[in-house]
């Protein structure tokens, strides 16, 4: 089925598994080290092109251009913010398109990818643009991979950390989320520990990925802290409601002895006020967590009911929770000039 000869296509290398990759290679050239060499300049030293291949024979890597390509995913758009994120949006070969980005979080030379599970996304949260426009598809796990190894590819930088924080519920295409966590273990080298699944809160697969052998750390988009307000704001709560949600938050936790990470957003003068942080304040109690405040980041054309926090209240939010005890933390805008922000990537098609 490998042998591409007489097909018209390109063998796309970035689509097989490993087993059908060595075997492809090793159909072309039955030394076992080319192939592994091959595979360490696609996954390891980033190559876009079979030339730049080297320490490979010319003869192979001529038979490669003939019949195979690296990849199918195409760089569609590329911003660059002023704070050095830069956002992609990348074209697969359906036609749908993704968007994932970069981001320098520290002086300590990690370089996160944030990156889609899916096209679109079903969950119809109200304050982001992915939820408003729809489900379209799953992404296939080379899909998700592609958009680390298409960061590599064009900055030539090595991604340390990963964080399933673009476009999609991750949980709701939760094989294919955990096959790419595997290759990105295996493969691209980047530890477990380096690796963030955010979820709104699909309790079954919350406590199913605690019994896995690669347990992701977990974020979870929590964003209200009663059921009344969440539910305006989450469709979610209605099928898993808070309760049930911080049952499988202790599983995990008991689980895995890692700690959760709690992200909630802050909209102005609607989840951001006094009483929703002594409500909050209560519900985190008795759960092992970090709390992740989001300042809301404007959405085009989601109506003017949604504000941004003032800083006052931020603060003030920020101080009430800290009396409980926990590690508060306020998320840093990363790229709102292009959009790049939490909850701003909408992976429209804008040409
Ligand atoms: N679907 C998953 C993964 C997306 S992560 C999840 O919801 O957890 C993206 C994060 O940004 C989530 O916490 C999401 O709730 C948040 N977000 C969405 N829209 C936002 C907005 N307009 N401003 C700030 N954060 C937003
Ligand atoms: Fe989907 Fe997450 Fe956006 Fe909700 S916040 S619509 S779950 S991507």
């Amino acid at each position: 089925m490998l042998k591409s000869q007489d097909m018209e296509e390109k063998i796309v290398l970035a689509k097989l598994n490993e087993e059908e990759l060595m075997n492809f290679l090793l159909s072309l050239d039955d030394k076992k080290f080319r192939a592994k060499q091959i595979i360490n300049w696609i996954y390891n030293k980033s190559a876009s092109t079979f030339d730049e291949m080297t320490d490979v024979k010319k003869e192979l890597r001529e038979k490669l251009n003939e019949i195979a390509t690296i990849t199918d995913v195409k760089i569609k758009t590329k911003q660059v913010s002023k704070d050095g994120t830069i956002k992609y949006l990348l074209e697969y070969n359906d036609g749908n398109v993704a968007e994932c980005v970069l981001m320098r979080f520290d002086n300590r030379g990690n370089l996160t990818a944030c990156v889609s599970s899916q096209i679109g996304c079903p969950m119809g949260c109200i304050f982001c643009a992915t939820g408003k426009r729809g489900f379209i598809r799953n992404m296939a796990p080379y899909e998700i991979i592609e958009q680390i190894l298409t960061i590599q590819r064009d900055t030539k930088l090595k991604v340390t950390n990963v964080v399933f924080m673009g476009q999609g519920e991750p949980f709701l295409n939760f094989e294919n989320v955990n096959e790419a966590i595997k290759i990105l273990n295996d493969k691209l080298q980047i530890g477990i520990r380096r690796i963030t699944v955010s979820t709104c809160g699909i309790v079954p697969k919350i406590k199913e990925i605690a019994q896995k052998e690669l347990i992701p750390t977990l974020a979870i988009s929590l964003h209200a802290p009663n059921s009344l307000l969440r539910q305006k704001i989450m469709p979610v709560e209605k099928k898993y409601n808070l309760e049930e949600l911080k049952n499988a938050l202790k599983f995990y936790i008991e689980k895995t002895g890692k700690r959760v990470t709690l992200e909630y957003i802050l909209i102005g003068k609607m989840t951001d006020t006094k009483e929703c942080a002594l409500e909050l304040s209560k519900y985190i109690k008795d759960i092992k967590c970090n709390i992740n405040l989001i300042p809301y980041n404007p959405v085009e054309n989601l109506g003017a009911e949604y504000k941004k926090p003032t800083k006052k209240d931020m603060m003030l939010f920020k101080y009430i929770l800290e009396a409980s005890g926990k590690k508060v933390t306020i998320r840093l805008e990363r790229g709102a000039d292009i959009d790049a922000a939490c909850g701003q990537l909408a992976g429209k098609n804008k040409n």
